[in-house]
């Protein structure tokens, strides 16, 4: 069984391309869940939605977020009404939410909620949440404290970053089979997510970093970084705030505890030589993944080199 840790943006596309690279019933997922948050009373976990709509193959790859062909008239009909409607939530997407909403007002733990949704939706893989308990990642800005989601798509991750906190991580558990997935994985894959604000707050959940540092598997991360910039979105400034390089180094020291690989991009090879170590090997190759083929590659890399140990600097493939 191959396990992945992620987001659900880099970390959806990575997905997407280990679906089809291995059987969908050998992959595991386990997902942030630090964004999660309540929107007109409805209990939203948008990394594992975005997960669940790309393993289905619903996801609007437009967008690359949400769902395929959507319309959003209950969204323009809640504006009208004097509701908040800086969240897009399209008219399908809404199912989504009520079931996760119905499920959870059941007493099912988030966990029951995502096999019973992912079942649904016809998703053969497994998706994890990181843990049931709420872990919230919090953006202190000079405009006060934002939740991620205030932070990222209300006020376009315009805000000076402060600093970044997980609350509620401290007295979280890792949902259940997360762990025994961790140590019994033929590979261990960190997605390209924020390491920040993605894979952060999975790290945060108390034994999670622990399990990555004891499993037998090899851990092999694909940068989200490439040179001194993020391929998209924010991570630039939340590492920077969390004082980490903005750089394949900073991703290193990052997941210095539990990393075995790193893949980067070719055009950071030399940084990719300096950061090489007797435990942490490098690996360049094309990480950009602009098209599906590109995705199913990247993937088939990572889990080439999560069998052997890494030994080709610049050794590109599919460029
Ligand atoms: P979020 O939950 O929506 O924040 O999504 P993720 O954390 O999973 O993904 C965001 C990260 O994906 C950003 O830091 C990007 O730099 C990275 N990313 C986006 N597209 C690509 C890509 O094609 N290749 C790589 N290597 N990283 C990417």
């Amino acid at each position: 069984m191959i396990c992945v840790l992620t987001g659900g943006t880099g970390g959806a596309k990575f997905v997407d391309g280990l679906r089809r690279a291995v059987p969908e019933e050998q992959l595991t997922v386990i997902v942030n869940t630090g964004d999660d948050s309540s929107w007109w009373g409805l209990s939203i976990s948008p990394d594992i939605d975005s997960i669940i709509y790309m393993l289905s193959g619903a996801i609007s790859t437009e967008r690359g977020w949400g769902v395929r062909g959507d319309t959003f008239h209950c969204l323009q009909t809640m504006k009208k009404l004097g509701e908040p409607a800086w969240f897009s939530i399209g008219d399908r997407d809404l199912a989504m939410h009520l079931l996760r909403t119905q499920l959870l007002l059941k007493g099912n733990t988030l966990s029951e909620a995502t096999h019973e949704i992912a079942n649904r939706f016809g998703v053969r893989s497994r998706v994890l949440p990181m843990s049931n308990q709420p872990v919230r990642t919090i953006i202190e800005t000079p405009a006060g404290e934002l939740s991620f989601e205030e932070y990222f798509v209300k006020r376009r991750y315009q805000d000076q970053v402060i600093s970044v906190r997980f609350e509620g991580a401290p007295n979280a558990k890792p949902a259940p089979g997360v762990l025994d997935v961790i140590a019994s994985a033929e590979a261990v894959l960190i997605a390209p997510s924020n390491p920040v604000t993605s894979i952060g707050p999975i790290l945060a959940v108390p034994g999670i970093r622990e399990a990555l540092t004891s499993t037998s598997a090899m851990v092999v991360a694909v940068s989200p970084i490439v040179g001194e910039n993020a391929v998209s979105g924010p991570a630039a400034n939340l590492m920077a705030a969390q004082r980490l390089e903005v750089s394949i180094r900073g991703i290193a020291t990052a997941y210095a505890d539990f990393l075995d690989v790193l893949l980067a991009h070719t055009s950071d090879a030399d940084a990719a030589l300096e950061i090489r170590s007797d435990r942490l090997q490098t690996h360049c190759t094309n990480i950009l993944m602009n098209t599906i083929e590109d995705r199913a590659r990247l993937a088939r890399t990572a889990l080439s080199v999560s069998c052997r140990e890494a030994s080709t600097v610049g050794a590109a493939e599919g460029q």
